[in-house]
């Protein structure tokens, strides 16, 4: 059977009989069997279940009641609650734990008649940058089985890129969706802060956390977008500004462009990323768009600033996970005290034992004032400083990453290293404001990379009616 790879082709043939709901998904579920067991993207696959909702789509379409998304077979990250089924955030601490309730995102999926086919290995707690820290193990990315997919979403990009399923939901607190995204030559997007409710999500860093998309192109990412966002009774964050048509693209316009160039004078950049991000930038400047090179001086204050907010959210979030109220307990423990000491110990893998740390060193007396504090000045700056450049700018530009997908396995050594990895990606979590990373590029070594857009908050449909200019044009 053919793969299709857009919404568009997808409920185009299944409205013209060529094939089915059903059968698409049967064949989404071979294609797991024969590459699950090397790229390790699913933790799940919901077979009866999957091919039951697709029945029913299938009588609805007949019918002309389907909804928006029907015909839509989509996975879903391992920390977002799906009602009846396993939910872990890939750690042994929530082994066994079955969601009582979805996601606000599940619920509008359905709404809308996507059809859910199982759920995505991920970095624990979204902790990481390459999906090496999982108690699932490590994901392989489809371009090459000796890299990293990228992380934390790295199943959500792995699947989506090996044709396991068309499209993912992940999570991004720092780049998690972007990144991965970007080393598997996908589509990425992070909504605005607010844009989508976090209802059901597993808390990381709860003033960071968004939840969005992995696709295969643009036009998937937005009428997705358009179905899971919108104010949630039960996000006290969530916005209630107006949704806007994300899937009607608006009409092409020249903009105007900033590119950090302190992102591209960066040591470390992989020298062909930069040379084909540049060659975009001519290109832009040839259609028409108004570019200019900004300094950000804070570049180098993104990254620590990032992890002293997020592993201090991360150390309250987790607290939650003591051996008592959910998944994994420690056996025979002697009282209460060793039940809490000995689940956290032996259910948290080193990377969030490691984060916990961290956050409660940040926020404890004595140290609060010059790294918890800190780090919040440093933030309200950050937004500042993107707030005025978006005053003058429509988009901010930079390469997604520094580089391609790494080898598995090569920055466990130093966890600081691995940190590194986020430089480009933190900036639009810091601010909220919205971001995508682009699948433009090819290395020489055979692996894709991305460009990466930011816009003002709430414009979401600009950021992808431009992102639509710039994939056909360019
Ligand atoms: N790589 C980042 C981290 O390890 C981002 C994670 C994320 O966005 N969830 O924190």
């Amino acid at each position: 059977m053919k793969n299709y790879t857009s919404y568009n082709e997808t409920i185009k043939a299944i409205k013209s009989k060529e094939t089915s709901c059903y059968n698409i998904v049967k064949n989404y579920q071979k294609t797991i069997l024969e590459k699950n067991s090397e790229i390790n993207a699913f933790v799940d696959v919901f077979s009866e279940e999957s091919l039951q909702t697709a029945k029913k789509v299938d009588k609805k379409i007949t019918e002309g009641k389907a909804g928006k998304l029907a015909g839509m077979v989509i996975g879903i990250k391992d920390n977002i609650c799906i009602k009846n089924q396993n939910v872990s955030a890939s750690s042994k601490i929530l082994a066994g734990f079955k969601s009582l309730y979805n996601a606000t995102v599940i619920e509008r999926l359905l709404e809308e008649d996507a059809i859910i086919i199982g759920n995505l290995n991920c970095d624990e707690f979204a902790m990481g940058s390459g999906n090496e820290h999982s108690v699932n193990g490590v994901v392989r990315n489809p371009h090459n089985t000796t890299k990293v997919p990228g992380g934390s979403s790295g199943g959500s990009a792995a699947a989506v890129a090996a044709n396991m399923c068309l499209a993912a939901l992940g999570s991004d607190t720092g780049g998690s969706i972007r990144q991965p995204a970007a080393f598997c030559g996908l589509v990425g997007l992070k909504p605005t802060y607010s844009r989508v409710s976090r209802y059901g999500l597993i808390a990381y860093a709860s003033s960071f956390d968004q939840i969005g998309t992995i696709t295969n192109n643009i036009e998937d990412s937005a009428l997705i977008l358009e179905v899971i966002s919108g104010k949630d009774e039960r996000d006290s964050t969530s916005s209630s500004k107006k949704v806007d048509e994300y899937s009607n693209f608006l009409k092409k316009e020249t903009k105007k462009i900033a590119v950090l160039k302190d992102c591209l004078e960066r040591d470390g950049i992989d020298i062909e990323v930069k040379q084909k991000v540049e060659k975009t930038i001519t290109e832009l400047e040839k259609k028409g768009h108004t570019i200019e090179y900004v300094s950000f001086p804070y570049l180098d204050f993104l990254v620590p600033t990032y992890y002293v907010l997020t592993t201090a959210e991360a150390s309250s979030n987790l607290a939650r996970f003591d051996g008592v109220h959910y998944g994994y307990r420690t056996e025979k423990p002697k009282d209460l005290e060793e039940t809490y000491v000995k689940s956290r110990t032996e259910g948290f893998g080193d990377e969030v034992k490691r984060r916990i740390m961290l956050g409660t060193f940040v926020l404890s007396a004595g140290y609060k004032d010059a790294y918890y504090k800190k780090a919040q000045q440093v933030r309200r700056l950050v937004q500042n400083m993107t707030k005025e450049l978006l005053k003058d700018f429509d988009f901010i530009l930079t390469p997604t990453t520094p580089h391609t997908a790494f080898d598995i396995g090569i920055k466990q050594k130093d966890p600081t290293v691995m940190y590194l990895e986020d430089i480009f990606t933190v900036q639009a979590n810091i601010t909220g404001n919205p971001a995508i990373s682009l699948p433009l590029y090819k290395h020489s070594n055979g692996l894709p990379f991305g460009l990466q857009l930011l816009s003002k908050k709430f414009t979401e449909r600009d950021l992808l009616s431009f992102s639509s200019q710039i994939i056909n044009d360019l």
